[in-house]
């Protein structure tokens, strides 16, 4: 279990810019970081995994003896840096980086997870893991298991945001319910969110980290940079020193679950009764589609009634519209009950 990252009433934060373009910008941003209260991790990107071929790929090593002397200046810090490759982690052992983390492209990888693996074992380095590109609940759970299975015993998840068709307007879309469903199947471990990744554009990265706050946790992984109109990289969404130290001090932490109000405590009777009734009627609704199953049958029928289905969704959307519910979210329960009865009458 991980104590490196522990679970205080304070997020952890880590920040730092996308990437160390040079010792003058890199010894600025750590500078000013140094001076935020709650910043206790500083990141800085050494090799970046690039789209394109011909964009800024990262300094390399020689950006690491930069960090080791930074190191020196600012003893209470620790640094961390993406790995791709056991070459990279080979060369942050030799200049003492504190951590490492598996970036979105490489996470998504089990060849490159394994590998990296390999080299881990026997290493007591913290890892933290991006959730990769792709929004595969067990391909992030299975690299960080991958982790803990190589031993090492401080491991933690970095929530930044999956690259969909629909981003509602970020880089990276939340899809928070991906979170959350790991931290059920994961309760100790440690979770980040990288709001930098998931806005994309720098005005967002406050309500982003609220809401990571509002669900619970554990710390914020934001890139900062002391000029992020001059970034080689993600210049967009990277803010200022200062921009993050009124981040932090806006921040509402919520009670972790303690004292739950009365009054709380009866709405969440109400939302289990409801939520009860929703399932009787959900079992009642298939115990009727199997007795329509047979009717059909028997009358052979085809199990997909088209211009039927057509219209009950029309229905239940105007429905849904003039109760003021949102329309999309009362097609995707539609959806998934009639495919589920599709699914039923279909497996007669
Ligand atoms: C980064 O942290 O700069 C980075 C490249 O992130 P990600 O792997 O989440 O895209
Ligand atoms: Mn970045």
């Amino acid at each position: 279990m991980s104590h490196f990252f522990d679970k205080t009433d304070s997020p952890y934060i880590i920040a730092g810019p996308c990437s160390i373009e040079s010792y003058a910008q890199f010894s600025e941003s750590v500078e000013a970081l140094s001076q935020i209260a709650g910043v206790r991790m500083i990141r800085c990107g050494v090799w970046k995994p690039r789209t394109r071929p011909g964009d800024f790929e990262g300094l390399g090593e020689e950006a690491l003896q930069w960090v080791e002397q930074l190191k020196q200046r600012f003893p209470d810090l620790l640094f961390a840096t993406e790995v791709a490759t056991p070459q990279h982690l080979e060369l942050c052992l030799k200049h003492g980086i504190d951590a490492v983390w598996i970036g979105a492209r490489t996470s998504g990888s089990p060849f490159s997870v394994s590998e990296l693996c390999e080299a881990l074992k026997g290493l007591r380095i913290p890892v933290l893991v991006k959730n990769p590109l792709i929004p595969d609940i067990k391909l992030w759970a299975g690299a960080i298991e991958r982790v803990l299975n190589a031993g090492i015993a401080d491991v933690a998840a970095v929530h930044r945001g999956f690259f969909l068709d629909n981003n509602l307007g970020y880089r990276n879309n939340p899809l928070w319910k991906i979170p959350i469903e790991l931290k059920r199947q994961h309760p100790d471990l440690p979770l980040f969110c990288d709001p930098s990744h998931i806005c994309g554009k720098a005005e967002l990265v406050a309500k982003v980290s609220q809401t990571a706050m509002d669900l619970s946790f554990d710390g914020l992984m934001i890139e900062t940079h002391a000029n992020p109109a001059d970034a080689l990289t993600d210049a967009r969404q990277q803010i200022t020193p200062r921009q993050l130290a009124s981040l932090i001090a806006e921040l509402r932490i919520p009670n972790k679950g303690k004292n739950v109000p009365d009054e709380l405590q009866l709405l969440r009777q109400e939302i289990d009764t409801i939520d009860n009734s929703l399932l009787q009627l959900l079992g009642q609704r298939n115990d009727i589609s199997l007795k329509i199953a047979e009717i059909k049958r028997s009358n052979n029928l085809s199990v997909l009634q088209l211009d039927r289905w057509e219209r009950l969704l029309q229905g239940h959307l105007a429905e849904a519209e003039s109760m003021g519910l949102n329309a999309e979210y009362v097609r995707r329960i539609f959806e998934e009950i009639h495919a589920e009865s599709v699914r039923l009458q279909s497996e007669r």
